[in-house]
């Protein structure tokens, strides 16, 4: 559509949604919004929600102190990562 042209007069008023007209008597409708054509079988949503769970964190040891902790991240129970030292809190010092 040219700027500035209606879209009555437009050879693209049917196919263009900007201001497509409902059954007379009625506003205008903007359709402008994907929707689904077909209700999602129950089927087909408890497939996709069969992958919902809750991923059971990767527990590694701790090479300073053997304690239980997430690998990539300091260990909250003696604060060092890769031989470092980094929390100096008082659980770390102790
Ligand atoms: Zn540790």
């Amino acid at each position: 559509m040219t700027a500035g042209a209606p879209c009555e007069t437009s050879s693209q008023a049917k196919t263009d949604g900007c201001c497509r007209r409902a059954p007379a008597g009625s506003a205008t409708v903007r359709i402008d919004m994907a929707v689904p054509k077909r209700k999602t079988s129950k089927s087909r949503r408890d497939k996709r929600r069969a992958q919902h769970k809750i991923a059971i964190p990767m527990v590694a040891t701790c090479s300073a102190c053997s304690a239980p902790k997430l690998s990539h991240r300091v260990c909250p129970s003696c604060g060092t990562y890769r031989g470092r030292r980094y929390s100096t809190t008082d659980a770390a010092l102790a």
